[in-house]
């Protein structure tokens, strides 16, 4: 079907105002776009819509000027010079889709893991992953595993939720909110709007951040922790908490593995692992009957310490006892954390104590009676009026995925997860792990993979390994024994294995929207060499490579095959509760974008593409009975597809006659309901079921009802990660598979399952050559690398600077404003240092995504963000630096993959040549592929030169 949107105008104004939904940054919020003539004037928030309620961010009003940038790609293009000259010759859409058919389909034909398929800040991940799986190929993913796996793998891992699109704090009723390392990132505007209800609540902020800007800088209390050291001051929290008997033991019985017995045999292949009966069950020690018994069971009152003999003779104890000998030891009491994380013993002591205070002494009741899974009956709903956020800040770090357990830990002992006050979770989650995909990595000619790509394995059987038992099945070494849990991959890994041939080559990478010749890569010099090598016969090590893109940025260079996107406000698009939702606590929403404008290039959006191309290579799901397309374009697929009978990428106006929710028969004027009602769809969650998911019976009936899960899937919170003590058991060789010698102490180090503290694997080589550490923060005004091509934006940003603490400028002998070299165990590059107090005395810090190459995103060469600006990329490795075992380690968390971004460690040195204005590296400018660069942009002649 094709769908020809009716147009709403608005009666009060003269423009027209269509309404669809921002890509301006992953915060997906509602917009009212104006119109005149078919040209976009103006901008403003949709008041009705769930995410924002209005509000708008300065990205989001730019958003004019990113759809009218000189950027965009017009047409598409294959290469005709050499890879990243920018040579390219323009092609007609059938030329382009047969190039690409026949390339892949000899691939499919073959060997499907010869294609390397990866997204970028793809919002159509349940499309792409589908469109990967019936291709067969196990290289796929998106860019979580450089961004924040670690927080949502801790999550998911420890309570079926996370931060951001998983869930919020309760922003009405909660008494203390601590923000752990958020720039302004994810959740740009919900969380702006949070704070300030705060603020009109009179409600205390505590930031803890290396850096004291954007929200941390309106925080009441900032804690400036030294990098890496998060989980070390989380856990002193703990500490202090536990020593004063402040942690709520009824809900930590009632929700969590608290109660359950770990098996005490030192050497036997089950020891640290569940006592369970003969059907699997966990038991616990009922302290009524004194016998064990079943945890599920429902009247038990289990016992929370204590050695209890098991049916076999053998000893076993509960996890919570032995969390507790844990963090009560006095390796994290705040005097033993104090110098390292950088926060005084006494300003731990009094946030536990804060924390403590609020959670019991100010309790919330809610006068709502609800029923648990056990069945029993509770007249009223208790909070514990403490929330947290965090995001990228305390989990790109090599012992990121503890750190993220260890936060998550700490709310669940202050009993503060989906209470009135506290976190709660956003449909459709919680999701356990046992309600979680498992990966699947089996590949074989013209046939689809044997299931999904990415999920959460729940021990060494389920990695994704050669029949060697070592080899990983992935490019990208993803459940492999590098990294188990690699939910989202490992995308900062592809190009390096890729050009390594480790475990093996390719044939064709094919990337959306992930700038991998410049800021999406570590070590982006040697990235753009690997991109441009040659074997000795004069071929391309990676034979092709296919982009799409709507802009030219530096990535599109590197490519042989250019596929051009349109803009976010010229196609259709979704933001389903299959993909990355954007629910609240309270109400389960989904979204679309439509194409309000024209468009006015010969461009196509890329969801269509791909459908297209699915078509042609004859993709299960893709072609129908007589051989044609399956689906005319992705509107046809939104409408359409099912993923299971009747539950389709859209929960809004289903059935037949529109009407059904949730679950029901497309209905084919499903998006013209979605227009009509501004773009978005909402239904709100009964009060019964608001809060307590986990484990509460009107929300789980319900989330089965609206098609969110098949069954019931109670969530019990894992203190205790029994997956990771099986990897211990398999690296202490008791269990199998067993991994290779040169893992084992790792493993066994890393994957304790009661969270821990180590030093990030970066400090570790460091050293007292590299004495500082450096990090990034996304600005408010940019997201990644689209920013600086829009003539608004950078008005705010047009360079980046250092931001050094004093400290670190006496040492150096550097006065503000000088040049510097920046030295890391890597690299070096030269920039401009500011001075700054608001920060933590042993950190530098920078925009990210400002410095641009010389040429790239239709910018002038001798533009400011590639003369001044720059990347510390180029001082970051994906490989650790050899530690003399052999190995090079990739840079990464070893137990999910998550690339370890802010482990950097330099030094700075004064620059000897002050004057010439330029920072370091600069690299040849890039031909502009969209043709010649303007010299001035303005608004209303913005799409002439
Ligand atoms: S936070 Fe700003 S840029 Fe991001 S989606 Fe919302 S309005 Fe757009």
């Amino acid at each position: 079907m094709s769908v020809e949107p009716k147009l709403d105008t608005s009666p009060y104004v003269s423009d027209e105002v269509r309404k669809t939904t921002c890509y301006m940054c992953a915060c997906r919020c509602g917009i009212d776009v104006h119109l005149r003539d078919g040209k976009v004037r103006y901008i403003e928030g949709n008041r009705d819509h769930p995410v924002n309620r209005g509000v708008l961010c300065a990205k989001g009003s730019a958003g004019i000027m990113q759809h009218y940038s000189p950027a965009r790609l017009r047409k598409p293009l294959v290469r005709v010079g050499e890879r990243g000259k920018g040579e390219f010759r323009e092609i007609e859409w059938d030329e382009a889709l047969s190039l690409a058919t026949d390339w892949l389909s000899a691939v499919r034909k073959t060997d499907p893991r010869k294609l390397a398929f990866f997204t970028g800040r793809d919002q159509s991940q349940s499309l792409t992953g589908w469109w990967a799986q019936q291709f067969g190929t196990p290289n796929y993913a998106a860019h979580g595993g450089f961004c924040s796996v670690n927080m949502a793998a801790g999550g998911i891992y420890t309570f079926g939720g996370s931060f951001w699109e998983f869930g919020a704090p309760d922003w009405e009723r909660t008494e203390l909110f601590m923000l752990f390392g958020v720039a302004e990132d994810h959740a740009s505007n919900p969380i702006k709007l949070g704070l300030s209800r705060l603020k009109e609540r009179g409600v205390k902020i505590v930031g803890v951040n290396p850096v004291r800007t954007g929200y941390n800088a309106i925080a009441d209390e900032w804690v400036g922790v030294t990098p890496g050291t998060d989980g070390l001051f989380i856990l002193a929290l703990v500490h202090e908490l536990l020593k004063v008997g402040k942690v709520d033991l009824d809900y930590l019985i009632r929700y969590t593995n608290a109660p359950w017995l770990l098996v005490e045999d030192e050497g036997a292949s089950d020891h640290g692992l569940f006592a369970r009966d003969e059907s699997g069950e966990p038991l616990v020690f009922d302290r009524k009957r004194a016998c064990l018994a079943r945890a599920s069971e429902t009247g038990v009152k289990p016992a929370l310490r204590g050695e209890v003999k098991l049916a076999d003779g053998r000893s076993a104890r509960p996890v919570f006892e032995l969390l507790a000998r844990k963090y009560l030891a006095q390796d994290y009491s705040p005097e033993a954390v104090a110098e390292r994380t950088g926060v005084p013993a006494e300003q731990i002591r009094r946030i536990a104590a804060e924390l403590a205070r609020c959670a019991f002494e100010r309790e919330i009741v809610i006068d709502q009676p609800w029923t648990d899974m056990k069945g029993e009956r509770h007249e009223k709903m208790i909070g514990r009026p403490v929330s947290f956020h965090a995001m990228r800040g305390i989990s790109a770090h090599s012992n990121g995925f503890q750190t993220c357990r260890a936060l998550h830990v700490l709310q669940i002992l202050l009993g503060s997860i989906d209470c009135p006050g506290g976190y709660r979770f956003k449909p459709p989650y919680p999701k356990p792990v046992a309600a979680q995909l498992k990966p699947h990595g089996r590949a074989a000619p013209m046939q689809p993979l044997d299931g999904p790509h990415l999920g959460f394995p729940e021990g060494p059987e389920e990695l994704l390994l050669e029949d060697d038992g070592r080899t990983a099945q992935r490019l990208d070494k993803a459940f492999s024994w590098d990294a188990p849990l690699a939910a989202h991959g490992l995308l900062h890994m592809v190009i390096t294995n890729a050009h390594a041939r480790d475990p093996y080559g390719i044939d064709v990478l094919f990337l959306f929207m992930a700038n991998m010749a410049w800021n999406s890569s570590m070590n982006t010099s040697g990235v753009i060499k690997m991109l441009e090598a040659k074997d000795q016969n004069g071929d391309y090590v990676i034979p092709k490579i296919i982009y799409s893109d709507a802009y030219a940025s530096e990535m599109t260079a590197y490519a042989d095959l250019i596929l051009p996107d349109t803009t976010y406000l010229e196609r259709y698009d979704c933001i389903s509760l299959l993909d990355r939702p954007i629910s609240e606590p309270d109400k389960l929403s989904d979204a679309i974008r439509w194409p309000v404008t024209q468009l006015d290039r010969d461009v196509r959006g890329f969801q269509s593409v791909l459908l297209d191309l699915g078509a042609r290579l004859k993709l299960p799901g893709m072609t129908a009975a007589d051989g044609s397309p399956a689906f005319r374009d992705y509107a046809d697929y939104l409408v359409n597809h099912e993923r299971k009978p009747g539950v389709g990428p859209l929960a809004g106006w289903r059935g037949e006659d529109g009407r059904s929710v949730g679950r029901g028969a497309p209905n084919p004027g499903q998006l013209q309901a979605y227009i009509e009602n501004g773009g978005f769809f909402e239904t709100e969650i009964p009060l019964e079921a608001q809060f307590f998911k986990h484990a509460n019976k009107a929300w789980q009936d319900w989330a089965v009802r609206m098609g969110l899960q098949e069954k019931p899937f109670p969530c019990v919170f894992q203190l205790y990660l029994e997956p990771l003590r099986k990897f211990q058991l398999a690296a202490e060789g008791k269990r199998e598979p067993q991994p290779p010698e040169s893992h084992r102490s790792r493993i066994m180090a890393a994957f304790d399952p009661l969270p821990i503290w180590y030093e990030p694997l970066e400090h570790e080589t460091a050293g007292a050559d590299f004495p500082l550490h450096a990090i990034t923060q996304r600005p408010a005004a940019m997201y990644h690398s689209w920013g600086s091509q829009n003539a608004w934006l950078r008005q705010i940003h047009g360079r980046n600077a250092l931001f050094a603490p004093p400290e670190a400028c006496d040492a150096a002998g550097v006065e503000d404003g000088d040049w510097v070299w920046v030295i890391s165990p890597h690299g070096r590059i030269r920039v401009q240092i500011k001075r700054m107090l608001a920060q933590n005395k042993r950190t530098l810090w920078t925009w990210n995504g400002i410095g641009k190459r010389a040429g790239a995103w239709a910018l002038s060469p001798d533009a400011p963000e590639s003369r001044q600006g720059f990347l510390l990329n180029h001082l970051i490795h994906e490989l650790l630096p050899p530690k003399g075992d052999g190995m090079r380690w990739s840079n990464s968390d070893p137990i999910t993959g998550q690339a370890a971004w802010f482990d950097l460690r330099v030094r700075i040195e004064k620059a000897v040549e002050q004057d010439d204005n330029v920072s370091e590296p600069q690299f040849p400018p890039q031909k502009n592929p969209t043709g010649p660069t303007p010299d001035m942009l303005r608004y209303g002649q913005e799409w002439t030169s």
